[in-house]
């Protein structure tokens, strides 16, 4: 069996990420399930910067095991891409998914409905035993709602709409395999998955 480590702690994006890699012979293992302790300043200005940042201190951390990080955030035209590199922490340090949401709804107030367009954007940087490093990117468009609905998922997903979406639901009405089919981590992790099948 092989073992992956998910350089992550947040466990809705690790159950997204077994879901949709699930190779035979391949396990998921969050650094926490390991105990390990990887926490590296995420000081990089892009999405694929701080993936990789993950990745790396992962690997140092896991003694050089197979890793797999996840960057991933939304990013509202209206606010010129923002809270983009920063949506985990857009409310402050230590921010919990119902400040950033409340955060983000009063920046929107003013802005009408036909402006209110924005992505989520995931990359994964995947780095196996031998060191060799995989790069894939995924998106989701969609526009960002007046109130929070729904209660599955995390984040900003009770806000946010998916165009791919004929019926008005937010991703965190979706149940989580609809979010895979079209989210930008799922998206991202077909990605991935294709270019590690090759
Ligand atoms: P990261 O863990 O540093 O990559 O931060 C990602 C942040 O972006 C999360 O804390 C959420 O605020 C947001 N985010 C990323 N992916 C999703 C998602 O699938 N749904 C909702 N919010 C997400």
């Amino acid at each position: 069996m092989k073992t992956i480590v998910i350089a992550s702690n947040n466990a809705h994006k690790a159950e997204e990420i077994a879901t949709a890699l699930a190779f035979p012979g391949w396990e998921f293992r969050t650094l926490r399930e390991l105990g390990l302790d990887s926490d590296p300043a995420e000081d990089a200005d892009s999405f694929e910067g701080n993936a990789r940042i993950k990745a790396q201190a992962a690997r140092a951390a896991s003694g050089g095991k197979a890793v797999l990080a996840d960057d991933s955030g939304l990013a509202v035209d209206a606010l010129d891409g923002a809270p983009g590199v920063y949506s985990a922490r857009y409310a402050g340090e230590d921010a919990a998914d119902a400040d950033n949401n409340a955060k983000l709804l009063e920046a929107l107030a003013d802005v009408p409905d036909e402006e209110r367009t924005g992505r989520f954007v995931c990359t994964l940087v995947f780095i196996d035993e031998d060191g060799a490093e995989t790069v894939a990117h995924g998106t989701v468009e969609g526009r960002i709602g007046r109130e929070e609905r729904g209660a599955h998922g995390f984040g900003y997903d009770p806000l946010f709409l998916p165009d791919v979406f004929d019926d008005g639901r937010t991703l965190a009405e979706a149940l989580p395999e609809e979010k895979n089919a079209v989210s930008h981590r799922g998206n991202a992790l077909r990605e991935l998955r294709a270019k590690l099948e090759k």
